[in-house]
């Protein structure tokens, strides 16, 4: 048979950012752009809070779209900050709520450390500045990396992540996130699936990802981002074997955060591989 080609659209994309959190699109404006790029079945996964999800679900309802609730946790695993996606979860569980409220305060204590950080280097007031950034309470090193471009400091976002805000630069806190079993827990409690999120962005080896991810699925994490907005050649592939073979589920997202923001978009996805259970079967939900 004649290989089959593989267009880069996916009509579910179940990993996308906010206002709420450092996106720079409201949820209702998010949704929109989602439907008009053709997706139908979206998660919205703002990092560490839920603020967003009511008003995406009223714009997605409108639009006959399907809304996953989602949430992106900020966590460590071995002193490595990771990213677990939590979806299909209910918002109003209390323990995710004051699990979140937990990560929000270090947001908070680690901006204003973040300032005392920068001020050292000779730039004033950047933990006010980056709050004004922020359209939510959730402030974090993207706002940051917005200020510091909007006064001349850097020349782009990425820019300032090389220069200040990247692991090992002088603004850098080092990630005194929630333990990845306490985030899987409180997602596993508000009924959701827990999804390790771009397993590919870690600086860890394929021994190291392999016993991350033996350690997540003991604590119930149900799956892992295989197909991901910007992703080295061959990581799709070689995160489909990885969850046949420890036999988790696969999610896809684009990790969308706005317009101006670089490469990602909205959808543009190539699909899960062939034998790789997609999570939302594993939640019971049929998606045509
Ligand atoms: P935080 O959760 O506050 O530590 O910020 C992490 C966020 O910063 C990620 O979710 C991305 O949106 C953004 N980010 C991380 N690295 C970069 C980079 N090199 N350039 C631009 N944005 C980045
Ligand atoms: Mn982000
Ligand atoms: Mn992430
Ligand atoms: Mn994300």
């Amino acid at each position: 048979m004649a290989s089959q080609t593989q267009h880069a659209f996916s009509p579910i994309d179940l990993h996308m950012h906010s206002l709420a959190s450092d996106g720079t699109l409201t949820p209702a404006a998010l949704v929109s752009r989602a439907h008009g790029a053709g997706v139908r079945v979206m998660a919205l996964t703002d990092h560490d809070n839920t603020e967003g999800l009511a008003e995406a679900e009223s714009a997605a309802v409108a639009l006959a779209m399907t809304l996953i609730k989602g949430v992106e946790i900020s966590s460590v695993w071995h002193d490595q900050g990771i990213h677990i996606v939590g979806l299909f979860i209910d918002p109003e569980d209390q323990v995710l709520q004051e699990g979140l409220a937990r990560v929000m305060a270090f947001r908070d204590w680690r901006a204003e450390e973040m300032g005392r950080l920068l001020a050292g280097q000779g730039i004033a007031d950047a933990a006010e500045g980056a709050r004004n950034m922020a359209s939510s309470p959730m402030v974090g090193r993207t706002h940051f990396a917005r200020w510091l471009v909007q006064q001349g400091h850097c020349s782009d976002p990425a820019d300032a992540f090389a220069r200040y805000l990247g692991r090992g630069c002088h603004a850098y806190v080092p990630s005194d996130w929630i333990p990845m079993p306490e985030a899987v827990a409180w997602i596993r409690h508000a009924g959701g699936l827990a999804v390790l999120a771009h397993p590919g962005r870690y600086k860890l080896s394929g021994t190291q990802l392999r016993a991350l991810l033996t350690e997540f699925r003991a604590e119930g994490g149900a799956g892992l981002e295989v197909s991901s907005g910007s992703q080295a050649a061959g990581d799709r592939e070689h995160l489909g074997r990885l969850a046949k073979e420890l036999e988790m589920a696969g999610s896809l997202g684009s990790d969308f955060h706005g317009p101006d923001m670089g490469h990602a978009a909205i959808g543009r996805l190539l699909p899960l591989p062939d034998g790789v259970l997609p999570i939302w079967q594993r939640a019971g939900f049929a998606l045509s």
